[in-house]
């Protein structure tokens, strides 16, 4: 009898990633462009139905983008609902793949996702509340509290908190379609592309763009960091690529705690509280892999 495997699926706003496999070490996966929903998610059916027989595959989990329905008695329960992105809102999402390879499917959010595959394979092992945020084309934040995935009315959309916002110094209105100058607003690769005319990628290190950058985040995290009370911060996405950010942003978290919580893992620690993914890009489609194996175990 062959090995069970599992199946995951990171949708994001610019890649779909798909795998099969048990591990990071023991994955086959493919990565394409998110188009439209018909094209991207027939893209991934075809790609399990290539690299997987029925009786191999388990189940499969989604670590999406949303906001997604988690309401698991909800009757829309695994649609992508109120998405700023293109043709996507009101997607079944997991009623489109379930129909087509006859397995189980679980979602969660893509952030919460990513932080089971750290918490299981990563950066978060051994730790029971801490969060993910991911600072790329958007920017979205989840985790894990007292050992459960963060979870609640709906699931939190940490990329729509707003932070502190100096029009003098910062003119640029903000790109969120609902919200204007929210934290996704203002500091989305998104935004900075459309504040500063090119995108974040051409921006050289000493360009401005990367101050005002690491000032929202650290505002975020300063927020998180008092609300959640995580046991580190996981911060992953395309713009921690630029190697000069994540110093900047953790120069400017302990400048906005100023010392007023007394936790050495901060205050002398803050190069291990403040990290990289240690999955790197793979963290959500591991983690969603991760998702497909607790459906199995009732979790
Ligand atoms: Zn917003």
């Amino acid at each position: 009898m062959k090995d069970r495997i599992y199946g995951g699926i990171e949708t994001g706003g610019t890649k779909f990633v798909c795998g099969v496999g048990t591990a990071p070490d023991n994955i086959v996966k493919t990565q394409f462009a998110t188009t439209s929903p018909d094209e991207s998610i027939g893209k991934a059916i075809d790609f399990f139905k290539n690299n997987s027989d029925q009786e191999q595959l388990i189940a499969i989990g989604i670590a999406s983008f949303g906001p997604v329905d988690l309401d698991k008695n909800s009757p829309t329960y695994g649609y992508i609902t109120t998405t700023p992105k293109d043709s996507w809102s009101n997607i079944s999402i997991v009623e489109k793949i379930r129909s087509q390879l006859s397995v189980p499917v679980v979602i969660d959010t893509d952030v919460n996702g990513a932080a089971l595959g750290e918490q299981v394979w990563g950066a978060a092992r051994g730790l029971d509340t801490f969060i993910y945020l991911t600072v790329g084309t958007g920017i979205g934040g989840g985790g894990i509290v007292n050992g459960g995935l963060m979870h609640g009315l709906l699931h939190p959309e940490m990329g729509h908190i707003r932070v502190p916002h100096d029009w003098e110094k910062d003119p640029y209105r903000g790109c969120c379609p609902f919200h204007g100058d929210c934290l996704e607003g203002l500091a989305s690769g998104k935004a900075m592309e459309l504040r500063w005319g090119q995108s974040p990628e051409n921006l050289p290190a000493e360009h401005p763009a990367w101050e005002l950058e690491a000032g929202y985040l650290a505002s975020a995290i300063n927020n998180f960091i008092y609300t959640i009370s995580p046991q580190r911060i996981i911060v992953g996405g395309g713009l921690i690529k630029n190697p000069d950010l994540m110093p900047a942003v953790r120069q400017k978290v302990l400048e906005s705690l100023n010392g007023y919580l007394h936790s050495e893992a901060i205050t002398r620690d803050i190069d291990h509280y403040i990290v990289a993914p240690e999955l790197g890009d793979l963290a959500g489609v591991i983690g969603a892999l991760e998702l497909a194996k607790r459906i199995r175990q009732g979790i």
